[in-house]
């Protein structure tokens, strides 16, 4: 693969794909930066992953790959470059160490948290597995490493439904965000109880249920309505509507389509419609726009996650600088965390994720 490690390459790419979205001296001050990143990706024979949610001048201009955290993860998996830059959130970058150990995998900014892995520890996963002994349990991706060590297998956004129904099990831990649980559960024809914050793991109508969920929510998502769909339909009837499925189980169901980031993508770029409307992180609705000029997207942004927000081209090009932020998983905790991980991709519905 060629890098372009010219300012004007760059700007000319940038340009050509953003000068609706982004201001021309903008596009030349990054163009700049992502030119110096370039040149010190080469030297410091580094790979840069970078997720579907970065900002867009980043997004098209420094990874060698681009998509959901998943993909990105399975691809570092493949690469032999000395190291990894994560441009995403830290427990993405986690994963990339739990299936790359011998790698140095690093995250350009500290802050990039996220409200759905930060909902749930593992001493509540443990508190879970003591409650309802022997029920497995599912953790979505979006989640620490310490906390995937403490359950049997993961999922994604895509494959949540078949990972639970390959348990056949009649019950299932779900855990952590508390919208997918909603969402599976309708698709698995599952009855979903959540624990009450208050007293401590204490459970509401425990005597039917199959599916033991979590009260996580992604701070982005939850902020879509069903009313922001009746609205944009008023206005716009021939609309198609896309909804990630961390957005609320009735928000899905008024959409016209729920997937995954990755399968959103592919959404937008198989189906002939007048205009669509994306309801997940707005940056990724701005770097779909540019990839598919001929598609009208409308735009219902107020929604930036301000996690995925501290990964800048600034902070990325200072990771390569000065090798930092270097992310560390304990190899105990790594090892399974990892089994978690594998075992999903074993039962062979890798999907694809936030
Ligand atoms: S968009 Fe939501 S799930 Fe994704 S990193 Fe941000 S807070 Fe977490």
């Amino acid at each position: 693969m060629i890098i372009e490690t010219t300012t004007e390459g760059i700007y000319e790419k940038l340009s050509r794909l953003l000068a609706d979205t982004v201001p021309d001296f903008e596009l030349r001050l990054k163009a700049e930066l992502a030119a110096e990143i370039n040149r010190l990706k080469i030297e410091k024979n580094a790979v840069i992953l970078g997720h579907n949610y970065m900002e867009p001048a980043l997004f098209h201009s420094i990874p060698d790959f681009v998509g959901d955290s998943l993909e990105l993860s399975r691809k570092a998996a493949e690469t032999d470059k000395d190291i990894i830059v994560f441009c995403g959130v830290k427990f993405m970058a986690e994963t990339a160490k739990i299936l790359n150990p011998t790698k140095k995998v690093l995250i350009p900014s500290e802050k990039a948290g996220c409200s759905l892995a930060a909902s749930i520890t593992a001493e509540d996963v443990r508190e879970l597995k003591r409650r309802f002994p022997g029920v497995p349990v599912v953790t979505y991706i979006n989640t620490y490493a310490d906390v995937k060590a403490e359950t049997d297998i993961c999922c994604t956004s895509s494959n949540a439904v078949a990972v639970v129904k390959s348990l056949k099990s009649d019950k299932v831990i779900f855990i952590p965000d508390e919208y997918l649980a909603g969402n599976v559960a309708r698709e698995t024809g599952k009855q979903v109880i959540f624990p009450t914050r208050e007293p401590k793991m204490r459970f509401p109508n425990e005597l039917d249920y199959q599916m033991i969920g979590w009260p996580g929510r992604c701070e982005v998502h939850e902020k879509f309505s069903v009313e922001d769909i009746q609205n944009v339909r008023k206005q716009f009837p021939d609309v198609v509507i896309l909804a990630h499925p961390e957005c609320s189980p009735e928000v899905v169901a008024a959409s016209d389509y729920s997937g995954s980031t990755t399968a959103m993508i592919s959404y937008v770029e198989k189906t002939d419609a007048p205009r669509f409307l994306l309801l997940t992180e707005c940056a990724m609705g701005d770097n779909i726009m540019a990839a598919n000029p001929s598609k009208e997207m409308l735009r219902m942004c107020s929604v930036r996650c301000p996690h995925m927000n501290q990964i800048t081209l600034e902070e990325t090009r200072d990771a390569l600088r000065l090798n930092r932020y270097v992310i560390e998983v304990p190899e105990e905790i790594r090892v399974r965390a990892a089994r978690a991980v594998e075992r999903m991709i074993e039962i062979g519905a890798v999907g694809k994720v936030d």
